[in-house]
């Protein structure tokens, strides 16, 4: 066990292991009925030898993709349960991204209100951000995470060896949130800023130096879910990058993986808060630099009006003003910043020339 993050009465292990074959040890310490497991067909087709070497006595697939996070998927979900007529005392085990995360989250606790759940995470994003803390969410209509619950699972099992067959963009992805933790909480991240500008295959086959990152982007997470489970206010230093990011990400369609949108997003409030807090821009440039590297680039220019108007329509902002974590210095954040519009036209027009 690595850590036990504390939510309420309940300790939830975070295992890290070395071997994909260790999952099985794991799970033989819980007793069930059935033994569900979750995937997507990707990860199925991927990891198919092991995932079948666990004997599952359901083996459930979604399409990979966004487009599972959807009410008609997760009622197909529900009616293959009913259908088998599995009870409550089955463990479920989600295989995967964030995707089958949070939508076997969803169905774990609403199936027969609630079933033990087992989370084992396939990407970095995953594995340092949507896995740990307990949001669990489908999509509606064309809004995100509307539909959710707060579902803590029985246990989280990290296991880096997974990221191997990771496509070079998904790393990428997950490396945006592991640098927002450096500059929000941890500046120990940064320090290895030098390996991030360099091939990010690099970094994450260096198999030390991904376990460290991996580890100090969970402890950010946990020191935040632990103090404030439900979304209030400390949990929004969680959300830097991501005004401007979300707002970039449904502009483009999400023409790139969340990650990547969310270092653009920092970009941006880098800038801004460069004009309000004198924050030190060479921090941009260490951005930039990245995305360079990994020929990132938007595929045409954005309507800084239209950008603005998806940024007031955030669930986040309260009576439309549009509000957002801000950086005096590394890790030190300013939350609930309110921006006017005028200075996010300003923003996003010097955001603009540089990416
Ligand atoms: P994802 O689950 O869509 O995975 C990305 C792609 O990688 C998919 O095609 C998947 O099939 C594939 N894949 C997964 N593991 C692989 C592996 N080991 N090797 C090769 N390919 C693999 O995307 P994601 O970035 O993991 O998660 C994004 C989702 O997470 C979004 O829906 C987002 O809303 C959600 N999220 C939730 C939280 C939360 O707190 N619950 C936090 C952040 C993000
Ligand atoms: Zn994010």
């Amino acid at each position: 066990i690595y850590l036990n993050l504390k939510r309420e009465e309940k300790n939830i292990p975070i295992v890290f292991i070395e071997r994909i074959e260790e999952i099985r040890e794991h799970l033989a310490s819980f007793n069930y009925t059935d033994l569900v497991i979750f995937s997507d067909k990707l990860v199925y087709r991927l990891y198919k030898d092991f995932i079948e070497s666990l004997k599952p006595t359901y083996l459930y697939l979604f399409d990979e993709g966004e487009e599972s996070k959807s009410i008609e998927s997760y009622l197909k979900a529900i009616d293959y349960l009913l259908e088998k007529n599995i009870d409550r005392k089955a463990l479920f085990v989600a295989i995967g991204g964030g995707v089958v995360g949070d939508v076997v989250g969803f169905v774990a606790s609403t199936y027969k209100r609630g079933v033990r759940l087992i989370h084992i995470p396939t990407t970095l994003l995953s594995m340092v951000d949507s896995s740990i803390g307990g949001k669990t969410g489908i999509n509606y209509k064309s809004y995100k995470n509307q539909i959710g619950t707060f579902y803590q699972p029985e246990m989280i099992i990290i296991c880096p060896k997974f990221l191997e067959t990771l496509p070079k963009s998904e790393i990428l992805s997950g490396l945006g949130e592991i640098i927002k933790y450096g500059f929000t909480l941890d500046r120990s991240i940064l320090g290895m800023k030098e390996r991030f500008e360099k091939d990010v295959f690099d970094i994450f086959h260096d198999r030390m130096l991904a376990m460290q990152l991996i580890k100090k982007s969970i402890n950010c997470k946990v020191k935040i879910v632990e103090k404030d489970e439900k979304e209030s206010l400390l949990r929004e230093v969680l959300n830097f990058g991501h005004t401007v990011g979300h707002a970039l990400e449904t502009y483009y369609n999400y023409y790139f993986s969340h990650g990547i949108f969310i270092i653009l997003g920092m970009i941006a409030e880098m800038i801004l808060s460069n004009m309000i807090f004198n924050f030190d821009l060479s921090n941009v440039d260490f951005l930039i630099r990245i995305l360079e590297k990994n020929n990132i680039k938007l595929p045409q220019k954005f309507d800084k009006n239209q950008i603005i108007s998806i940024m007031k329509h955030d669930k986040k902002n309260i009576n439309a003003s549009i509000r957002m974590v801000l950086l005096k210095d590394v890790c030190d954040y300013v939350l609930g910043y309110e921006v006017n519009e005028d200075i996010l036209y300003e923003v996003l027009g010097r955001f603009e020339k540089i990416v």
